[in-house]
């Protein structure tokens, strides 16, 4: 798997899981999927994961076959990237899926604990199980432990742990399409232990009211579930592409920076990736990163 990416937001991708399966409207043109269908010969990596099926109308589309598979052979290859680096932890899946094992999951964590030198950023559609599985984690430092012991290393020194809670380097999102999404995702990421928050409303699809989630009724924002970190937007691309409401997304942007949070614009909708379209010079050149 490619470890350099074309994703604005991020260094490097990491995929120690390949597969997924659509959960919301947001999945609608989920770039995975059209990749692993494209690899879906017979010996490719996409093989058994994705397929192609014939719409009504005669045109085919990618789809997942609800298979996912773990990669094991890449699940230490941070350790051996020196140089630091942002890493989009599972862009071919979904980390939390209810089909990876929570002893799997373990061992990414395990990873991304030792690789200290590298930021890892995970995003999900799955945050019930995300929150579920990092409140577990977070009552059990034998777990992480057992993990790294597995891949021949320790985060003890003697009965101390080596890895402050919750894991620094480790950045954990939520993808959100519209108001509804953000609403439920947000709130469930909110209650998960995590060192910095994130949200990707990519493919932005509806009017996303931030203040449905974060209460600013008493002058000071202030948020009902913990700080929004880092917020990315982005319409979706492509030919058939669902086109963004350019002055939600702006109310989106401003709300995000009334809350203190870091926004990063990714692209307009469009019929290519990376269109700056209709985003203002000012409004473009928000590319930023949490502190
Ligand atoms: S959750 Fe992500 S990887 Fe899975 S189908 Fe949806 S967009 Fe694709």
């Amino acid at each position: 798997m490619a470890e350099t990416t074309g994703i604005a937001w991020t260094n490097a991708t990491w995929n120690p899981v390949r597969g997924c399966e659509r959960v919301s409207e947001g999945c609608k043109k989920c770039y995975a999927e059209v990749l692993a269908a494209r690899h879906s010969y017979k010996g490719g990596w996409g093989e058994g994961l994705a397929k192609y099926v014939t719409r009504p109308d005669g045109t085919k589309e990618a789809r997942w076959t609800g298979v996912l598979k773990p990669v094991e052979k890449m699940i230490d290859a941070p350790l051996r990237w020196k140089k630091p680096r942002r890493v989009f932890v599972n862009s071919m899946s979904d980390l939390f899926h209810d089909k990876i094992r929570d002893a799997y999951i373990d061992l990414v964590f395990a990873v991304m604990a030792i690789a200290k030198q590298h930021t890892f950023q995970i995003l999900t559609k799955r945050p019930e199980r995300m929150q579920t599985y990092m409140v577990g984690l977070a009552r059990s430092y034998n777990r992480l432990e057992a993990a790294a012991r597995d891949i021949c290393y320790t985060l003890k020194y003697e009965d101390i742990p080596l890895v402050r809670w919750p894991i620094q380097n480790v950045w954990l999102g939520v993808s959100a399409e519209d108001q509804d999404t953000f609403d439920q995702r947000v709130e469930l990421l909110g209650r998960t232990p995590a060192a910095m928050r994130f949200v990707s409303a990519e493919p932005f699809l509806g009017d996303i009211d931030i203040g449905n989630a974060f209460d600013d009724t008493d002058g000071e924002p202030t948020s009902k579930y913990g700080k929004l970190d880092w917020a990315i937007i982005g319409g979706e691309s492509g030919s058939d592409y669902r086109p963004m409401d350019i002055e939600a997304a702006r109310a989106f942007i401003q709300q995000v920076k009334l809350m203190g949070g870091a926004m990063f614009v990714k692209q307009d909708s469009g019929p290519r990736p990376g269109m700056r379209g209709r985003f203002t010079d000012a409004e473009w050149a928000l590319k930023e990163y949490p502190a």
